[in-house]
């Protein structure tokens, strides 16, 4: 079985040196840090003023943005951060989770394992994708299993740190499923990491959310012998 390397430290962000403490992927907090005017601007101005910038970007890099192969570069990467890739900045895209009633009084863990989620690190604005593992204990309310997903999804569409993502996807199911008992894991391959800086192409990092219930050693050994038992097949 691999070893997971279960990170739950998020440390306050140091004063000095931010280089340093974006390379080690340090989160500063559970809430994204967003503006109060973060959505004064409407998605299609954002979309003109990001593709003058990018424009701009590749245009010092040397580019020429002539060529037909680069001229819509600027604004293909616009749209695609403004309605795709970022687009869980917005809380109008937040998924609205409707509750049933947990007809068959399952009492049990429910696991949706192996949601593949797409996010972006802050630090270096290249992807982090991996596995989300979700778990809860219903307090007699249940959702669909795809708003799962799409919950998952919402966060993974930000910049991100993997610590943020984790703990955001697990507090979200306690709100909308109003139960304290939730586990999260995520298991993540970093671009940054992989295709730059150290170069290490193969090492995942693991992180995990308890609450409730699944502070309980039991509990907790029993949602990730599942998870391990699929991974490792
Ligand atoms: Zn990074």
């Amino acid at each position: 079985m691999r070893q997971k390397e279960i990170s739950l430290n998020i440390r306050p962000l140091k004063p000095n040196d931010q280089e340093d403490i974006g390379d080690d992927h340090v989160g500063s907090s559970a809430d994204t840090p967003l503006r109060a005017d973060a959505f004064e601007l409407d998605d299609e101005e954002k979309i003109v003023r990001i593709e003058k910038h990018f424009r701009e970007i590749m245009h010092i890099l040397g580019l020429d943005l002539t060529d037909d192969s680069l001229n819509g570069t600027p604004r293909r990467v616009a749209k695609m951060y403004v309605k795709e890739v970022f687009s869980g900045l917005n809380p109008l895209n937040r998924p609205h989770a409707r509750l049933f009633e947990n007809k068959y009084n399952y009492d049990q863990m429910l696991v949706e394992k192996d949601i593949t989620f797409y996010s972006h690190c802050e630090h270096h604005f290249v992807p982090i994708y991996g596995k989300a593992h979700v778990a809860y204990f219903s307090s007699g309310k249940v959702i669909g299993l795809s708003k799962i997903n799409r919950i998952v999804q919402y966060f993974a569409k930000r910049p991100q740190v993997q610590e943020r993502l984790t703990v955001q996807i697990g507090k979200e199911i306690q709100r909308v499923l109003h139960t304290e008992d939730v586990g999260v894991v995520l298991d993540a391959n970093h671009m940054c990491v992989a295709s730059r800086g150290v170069g290490d192409t193969n090492s995942k990092t693991g992180t995990a959310y308890f609450s409730g219930k699944f502070t309980d050693e039991n509990i907790k050994r029993e949602f990730l012998n599942y998870i391990n038992s699929i991974n490792s097949k």
